[in-house]
């Protein structure tokens, strides 16, 4: 078997084609622009990067970005502040504050501090707590990403056997409860995982998200399944490559994602996607169609 190759460039290509047509109705109906803020702290060069990218996409499709670089001897209640002005900005319909942050600032409290109803990156309590019982209002864009990819794959969830690997606050664990919400079985592996081969072999769709090159290898893998690597691992000689071994796998699997091109571009599509219903939705509560989440 040859796996078909899972394209996420295409297909986020085929999802942000469609929305400069949204933002220019926003525009014509609301006068509206959608706008995300960025808020980088201190100078990691990886940081950077994801921001300027998330920058380039947002100016591609009409979304205005506006960033902030803050210097790591930022305080965690200077951070906070600047946080509730953009949650009281009306300009802004997404607020996302880059991760990592310096080890002075108390992560849990800055994605609690952004407003529910702005929180693109789908980190704050309620949004994640709303993975478990509904009524999520933002889904993390990682996830989110994989799933609208097997959904444009055509790719069935209910009642299919998942295994996620990799068990990380913004992707392993909502990545296994939105495919749970979707009536997947789901398997959760991580670190701490015995014989994590027992594991993957039983998946019709297996996703993994662990950070380790070379980690799932043909044997681990079931004849015909689908394969979504989400890792993204830079090698000494400075290739970018997955978790999964993707040559010998792409022989066993009837679908496989690569990397980059499968899970990457999906991603800050979702941002961009998420940032957008934002504003939509923000637009029809002001003219009182419904109401967002008060919280
Ligand atoms: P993380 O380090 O926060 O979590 C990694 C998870 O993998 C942990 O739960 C850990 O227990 C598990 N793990 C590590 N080694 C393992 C092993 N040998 N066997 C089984 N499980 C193991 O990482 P993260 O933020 O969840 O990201 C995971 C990977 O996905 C990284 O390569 C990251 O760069 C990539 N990533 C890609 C995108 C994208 O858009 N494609 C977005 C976010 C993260």
């Amino acid at each position: 078997m040859t796996a078909r190759i899972i394209d996420g460039r295409a297909c986020a290509a085929q999802l942000r084609a469609e929305y400069p047509t949204r933002i220019r109705s926003l525009h014509e109906q609301a006068g509206v622009t959608p706008g995300l803020a960025v808020l980088l702290v201190g100078d990691d060069p990886a940081s950077a990067v994801y921001v300027s990218n998330k920058v380039r996409a947002c100016d591609a499709v009409g979304i205005r970005s506006f960033t902030f670089c803050l210097p790591t001897t930022i305080t965690h209640a200077e951070l906070l502040g600047r946080i509730v002005e953009l949650n009281n900005d009306d300009r802004i319909h997404g607020v996302l504050v880059q991760l990592p942050l310096p080890p002075h600032i108390d992560m849990r409290e800055v994605l609690a501090t952004i407003a529910v109803d702005k929180d693109v990156d789908g980190f704050h309590l309620y949004n994640v707590g709303g993975l478990v019982t509904g009524g999520t209002v933002f889904s993390p864009c990682t996830p989110y990403g994989v799933v609208k990819l097997l959904e444009s794959e055509a790719i069935p969830i209910e009642g299919q056997n998942v295994v996620v690997v990799g068990a990380s606050n913004i992707v392993g664990k909502p990545m296994a409860l939105m495919l749970m919400a979707r009536n997947a079985t789901v398997a959760i592996c991580h670190a701490k995982t015995r014989d994590l081969a027992q594991f993957t072999i039983l998946a019709d769709i297996l996703v993994v998200a662990a950070g380790v090159p070379n980690l799932i290898l043909p044997q681990m893998v079931k004849t015909g399944a689908v394969v979504i690597d989400v890792g993204i691992n830079r090698l000494p000689d400075g290739r970018i490559v997955g978790d999964v071994d993707f040559e010998g796998v792409a022989k066993k699997a009837s679908a496989i994602t690569p990397v980059p091109g499968g899970v990457g571009p999906m991603t800050v599509t979702m941002l961009l996607d998420n940032t957008i219903r934002s504003a939509e939705r923000m637009t029809a509560a002001a003219v009182g169609l419904w109401r967002p989440s008060s919280l």
